[in-house]
């Protein structure tokens, strides 16, 4: 036998090895990360979990650094498909959310063990993996979602089944495939991730109700918190938001106008942390307003318009979602009002009653509202942020007003001077999450998050000093 002989018998071996490895479960080679059910998913995923947690450190670092790898690599195509499938946000925003999830979400550094040693002896903490996680994702956001989830989680030793939204389901596949590969090709085991091909309600609820799923993580609107959090599971919930944003008289208008053109406009609004209201201290509201026209990327609506505008976004009090996540110049389009391609927000002066006030709209359309002081704005602030503990953004040079409206407010996010996504690690200090659980207090998920402390003890002396 020759040379390349040699190799290829050797080839042939290594994957008939692999394949007696994963055992009679033959569905979860070659299966990609995409199921027939949900059962399947977990059975696969279960193995799967068996496999990772033999493995070291060391192949865990290199499976989530190819992770970010393929993500990267693959950028530029699930960016475009989620929009076009979606029909949701800005294509060139999903590039940078990707890059955000692809490089700010911790991995296994986020799991160092705490040892502390004593008279009494040595103490070691160890962050161990929950086991198999059900997580449950969004429209709106797709693809970081899914990225920053699983990182998160296979970072921690863990092993994902997801029901993605239905209407992003192509997206999610095309998501789950693209991470399923870059295990498996960093040497990792099939079936870490997956999720089933057709999500539906029904595999949501089958998800939820699986008896080997050990944690389950839920990104989405109240009502999906509500599931979780009634399934007699641990559970994680990250809600709804509806994030004001304050400005008072002390404030650097021009950066603050910059700043929520920025925010409210970054694709289109969907994401949860985006400036939904805008509450201003009557001093500075002409000032604001002026300096946010000449941003050039921001269309103030008269009185009229914005009425029309509203009876088109809003129907018998709910937000119509054929405008959810559009381009401005859509929305505007249908009002009949045509604005050029550098716009990005419409704004419009509002009375504190109006419904995008109070409802979570996730459209470039900001209402800005008039208070006489601060005061009175940190209290309007904190009704229509609505206990949901999410976002809150305050441009003021202050330090008393500022620290007066984050103890009122109580949000998970509290970002100061500068645009919302600051406060998710773009453009601001500290780590990314797409996983924002306001409602369980876990805050921005990470690796740690889905974890179980445990924790061992040594009785002697163990000190070297
Ligand atoms: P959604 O609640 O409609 O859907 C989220 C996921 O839950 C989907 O996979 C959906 O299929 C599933 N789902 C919905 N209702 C369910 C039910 N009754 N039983 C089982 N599964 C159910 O939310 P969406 O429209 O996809 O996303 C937008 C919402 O998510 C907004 O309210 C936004 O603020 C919120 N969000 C929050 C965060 C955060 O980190 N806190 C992040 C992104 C989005």
């Amino acid at each position: 036998m020759n040379a390349d002989g040699q190799q290829i018998a050797t080839l042939v071996r290594k994957v008939l090895d692999q394949l007696v490895a994963e055992g009679p479960l033959s569905p979860v080679a070659g299966c990609d990360g995409i199921f027939a059910t949900i059962d399947d998913a977990v059975e696969a995923a279960v193995a799967a979990q068996r496999k990772l947690l033999p493995m070291t450190l060391l192949k865990r670092k290199e499976i989530i650094a190819n992770i970010r790898g393929h993500v990267l690599e693959n950028n530029e195509r699930i960016a475009r498909l989620a929009v076009e499938e979606t029909h949701l946000g800005r294509v060139e925003d999903k590039i940078r959310e990707n890059i955000l999830c692809a490089e700010k979400t911790p991995g296994v550094e986020d799991i160092q063990p705490v040892a502390i040693s004593g008279d009494h002896g040595l103490m070691l903490l160890e962050y161990a993996p929950v086991g198999i996680i059900g997580a449950l994702t969004p429209i709106t956001n797709p693809t970081g979602t899914i990225i920053n989830n699983a990182i998160s989680m296979i970072s921690a030793g863990n092993s994902v089944v997801f029901n993605c939204h239905p209407s992003a389901r192509e997206t999610s596949r095309q998501v789950v495939r693209l991470i399923h590969r870059a295990i498996v090709a960093a040497g990792g085991p099939a079936g870490l991730v997956g999720m089933v091909e057709e999500p539906t309600l029904d595999t949501a609820r089958d998800l939820v109700a699986h008896p080997k799923i050990n944690l389950l993580v839920a990104t989405g609107g109240r009502a999906v918190v509500d599931v979780v959090l009634r399934s007699g599971k641990k559970a994680i919930g990250a809600g709804a938001g509806n994030p004001p944003c304050l400005v008072d008289e002390t404030a650097n208008i021009r950066r603050a106008a910059e700043c929520i053109v920025n925010g409210a406009s970054i694709n289109n609004n969907i994401f949860c942390i985006c400036e939904k209201e805008v509450i201003v201290v009557r001093e500075v509201e002409n000032a604001l307003v002026k300096f946010i026209q000449e941003t050039g990327r921001a269309y103030l609506l008269s009185d009229e318009e914005s009425a029309r505008v509203t009876k088109l976004v809003v129907n018998d009090g709910a937000i119509n979602a054929k405008y959810i996540g559009k381009d401005v110049q859509i929305i505007l389009r249908d009002v009949g009002i045509n604005v050029d391609e550098a716009c990005r927000l419409a704004i419009f002066r509002a009375p504190p009653d109006h419904p995008l006030v109070w409802k979570e709209q996730m459209m470039p359309v900001l209402p800005i509202v008039c208070v006489e002081g601060v005061q009175e704005g940190i209290e309007l602030a904190v009704k229509v942020e609505k206990g949901n503990r999410h976002t809150a953004i305050m441009h003021s040079t202050n330090v008393e007003n500022m620290t007066a409206f984050a103890r009122a407010i109580q949000t998970t996010i509290f970002v100061k001077n500068a645009p919302c996504y600051a406060g998710i690690g773009l453009g601001g200090e500290g780590h990314t999450s797409f996983t924002i659980a306001g409602p369980t207090g876990e805050g921005l998920t990470s690796a740690r998050t889905f974890t179980r402390q445990r924790r061992c003890v040594l009785s002697e002396s163990f000190r070297i000093i």
